[in-house]
């Protein structure tokens, strides 16, 4: 199981995430085979896409989607009602795929996507009746740790560093991410806190930078947070699991299906016996045979007729 954890530094207002993926990023992998480094990128953006669904107040989803030219055509990494994950890569061509640097953690992100965009989307869910929210992330800097540091900067106004790793254990990639964020000094602290508060940043983020992809990748958050910042108290929240699950369902199967109309609908079922679709998140088959197909005609029927029902008839 898949897990992340927040933490606090004692008295500071300082706060951090640590999340591990690797059963989630198995099962990402296991209806799609992606080159390594696309692996780990999708590994990233998961992990992102959960710590920034951690620090939601709202019942939603966050999505981090790209939309380019170069070698990612598109891609997109959902996290769900804070833990369930859901991520997928779109390649033009597998060989034509830049390789990553040699430690494996520098990804070159705006190479990759070519004249291209990545965006971070904040989609509250309906009941909330609040309007999503979509940021541009900017690609100034080679890896997508660096330019998220500078999203946060800008868009939530949080000083923010952000380290990932990637190894392997037991030939399944795993993904580490640590983040550490600067919140806002408390409205009563004294310009003593306050200076000490920003000295503690400092060191903390200074100490963060020396995580090797060894350390952050090996190690369990207790030991990694002590190895690394052990002279500053700091509060573990329990973790919270997060695992792939994919949000399909026959009934938005259904509607898709149903856009097509009723005579693509019977060219088909005639071309190939029965119509199946298959979820690219999670490789789910939906079958439709001829009673099925029948069925979703009948609901095409209904729906045009719906708007006939006018008081005047
Ligand atoms: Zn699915």
């Amino acid at each position: 199981m898949d897990n992340l954890y927040r933490f606090s530094f004692t008295d500071l207002p300082i706060r951090g995430q640590w999340v591990r993926l690797q059963s989630t990023l198995e099962a990402a992998g296991q209806y799609r085979a992606y080159p390594a480094q696309v692996s780990e990128l999708l590994g990233q953006m998961l992990a992102t896409v959960a710590m920034v669904a951690d620090n939601l107040k709202f019942s939603g989803a966050v999505a981090m989607q790209s939309q380019g030219n170069g070698a990612l055509r598109r891609s997109l990494a959902e996290c769900r009602d804070h833990t369930n994950l859901r991520g997928i890569m779109h390649l033009t061509d597998d060989s034509s795929f830049p390789q990553s640097s040699k430690d494996g953690s520098n990804h070159d992100i705006g190479a990759w996507l070519g004249q291209g965009q990545l965006a971070l989307t904040l989609i509250p869910d309906e009941e909330t009746g609040m309007q999503p929210y979509q940021g541009l992330v900017a690609l100034e800097k080679q890896d997508l740790a660096k330019c998220l540091e500078d999203y946060f900067a800008q868009s939530e106004q949080l000083d923010t560093r952000l380290h990932f790793a990637q190894n392997t254990q037991e030939d399944n990639l795993c993904v580490t991410g640590l983040l550490l964020q600067r919140l806002p000094n408390h409205p009563d602290a004294s310009e003593a806190d306050c200076d000490a508060a920003q000295d503690a940043w400092e060191t903390l983020t200074t100490l963060a930078a020396t995580v090797t992809n060894a350390e952050l990748g090996e190690l369990d958050v207790q030991t990694l947070l002590h190895r690394l910042f052990h002279e500053y108290p700091c509060v573990l929240q329990p973790p919270k699991d997060l695992a792939y699950q994919c949000t399909c369902n026959s009934e938005r199967t259904d509607t898709t299906l149903m856009m097509l109309g009723k005579d693509d609908l019977g060219a088909l079922l005639i071309e190939q016996g029965e119509i199946t679709v298959d979820c690219e998140f999670c490789g789910h088959r939906y079958r439709y045979d001829a009673g099925s197909v029948a069925r979703l005609m009948g609901q095409i029927d209904e729906l045009a007729q719906a708007p006939n029902e006018n008081p005047l008839h």
